[in-house]
Formats: C-alpha cells, sequence, structure tokens
C-alpha cells in the first residue's frame, strides 16, 4: 500500500529546559484514507498556562492538507499525555489505536486528563504488542517513556520507511545519546526501559526518524 507521511505542526510549549518545542502531530494518508499519529495538546486550562502553549486546533492542521476530522479514520496515540492526545475528542467517530498498558496509565495516574482521552464514547483498539495496524504501518512497543508508549513505522511507496518517535526519544539528542546522564526531565520513567527503546527503534533501522518535539529529522 501506498503510504505518505507529512508533518504537522500543533502547538508550541515551554520545555524543561525553559525555551518553546514544538509539538507535531503525523498524517499518514493512502488511497482512500487517512491516519494520525497524536492529536496536540489539550487539558486543564491550568496546564496550558503552566505550559505557556500556543495551541493550534488539529482540525485547522487538517483542513491545510485539504482534509478534514471526519476523514481520519484511526488514530494512533503514542502515548497519552496531554500534548498528543489533547484533541482526540475531535475524532469522535475514529478508533484509537493504543497499548493497553498505556490506557491502564494514564487512567490511573493522569483522570484530571480523562475528559481530553477518555471522553463518553471514545472506541479504544487496545494493543497489547508490537502490531501491524494497516498495510506498511505498524506500532512498536518503546516502553520507557511512559509504561505504555508506542512508536509508528510507516513503509512508503519508494521502499523507504519512517519511524515516528512520539516521546521515545524527544530530539535527535537523546535518540544518538541514549547513555548520556543529562536527560531532559520527563524523557524517561524508567530509565533501562527507555533505554532498551531507544536501541530497539534502531534496530528497526529506519530511513528517516522524525520528532514530536523537535523539527529536526535523521536521515540514515
Ligand atoms: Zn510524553
Amino acid at each position: 500500500m501506498s503510504l505518505e507521511v507529512t508533518r504537522l505542526q500543533l502547538a508550541t510549549l515551554r520545555g524543561v529546559d525553559g525555551r518553546d518545542w514544538p509539538v507535531h502531530g503525523f498524517l499518514v494518508t493512502y488511497p482512500g484514507g487517512a491516519v494520525l499519529v497524536d492529536t496536540g495538546v489539550g487539558g486543564p486550562q491550568q496546564w496550558l498556562t503552566d505550559w505557556r502553549v500556543v495551541n493550534r486546533s488539529v482540525a485547522d492542521a487538517l483542513d491545510e492538507r485539504g482534509l478534514t476530522p471526519g476523514d481520519i479514520g484511526l488514530v494512533v496515540n503514542t502515548h497519552l499525555h496531554f500534548d498528543h492526545c489533547g484533541q482526540n475528542a475531535v475524532f469522535k467517530h475514529a478508533a484509537f489505536y493504543v497499548q493497553r498498558a498505556e490506557l491502564d496509565r494514564a487512567r490511573r495516574e493522569a483522570p484530571e486528563l480523562a475528559d481530553w482521552f477518555d471522553f463518553m464514547g471514545a472506541r479504544f483498539e487496545l494493543l497489547d504488542g508490537d502490531t501491524e495496524i494497516l498495510p506498511g504501518l505498524s506500532v512498536i512497543t518503546t516502553p520507557g517513556h511512559t509504561v505504555g508508549h508506542q512508536s509508528v513505522l510507516v513503509a512508503g511507496a519508494d521502499g523507504s520507511s519512517d519511524l515516528l518517535t512520539g516521546d521515545a526519544a524527544y530530539t535527535p539528542r537523546q535518540y544518538e545519546h541514549p547513555d548520556s546522564d543529562d536527560l531532559p526531565d520527563g524523557q524517561a520513567s524508567d530509565l533501562a526501559a527507555w533505554r532498551a527503546s531507544v536501541q530497539r527503534i534502531k534496530a528497526a533501522r529506519p530511513d528517516r526518524v522524525q520528532f514530536c518535539h523537535s523539527t529536526a529529522v535523521i536521515h540514515s
């Protein structure tokens, strides 16, 4: 199947290092359909204030690409932090592909975010490990940032592949130097698992690695 990846600029927020970080979602299109990987920022107003969020509507970002939310048949959430699932409720009709362990974690740890990811009628497709969701579109589990984190591997029509990290690595620096002791706050909730997940991504030998929180793209 011919899959094409487009990065969407969905927000900026003030990072843990005091700088403004981008927030990206990714559109994966194919003849006859479209998938969204992460939905951008949403959550309690105090969180948006604390993180100095400059937000965009994901519907506006899709409109720029000639699509509406209704064109998105399924959503993959890499994980359920507020800058990755914050606009899930825009896609009430869609199925949300999430690791079961991640939904359990978010319900336990972030009940104040439930209105955003666990809205009334939300339809989850709960995953237990690596899964091919569509021909050429797979998730690989990358625990460590959160316990149920997953990254997305997309096989393009030209035979090359894109790996969408989610927060498995915030930026190329964490991706290239996972053994560094100088990690941004929040990068790893479980350091050993997180380092193993970065190696897992590298072992998949993606041609391009794209980040949620960096505009850099690693080509290999
Ligand atoms: Zn996160």
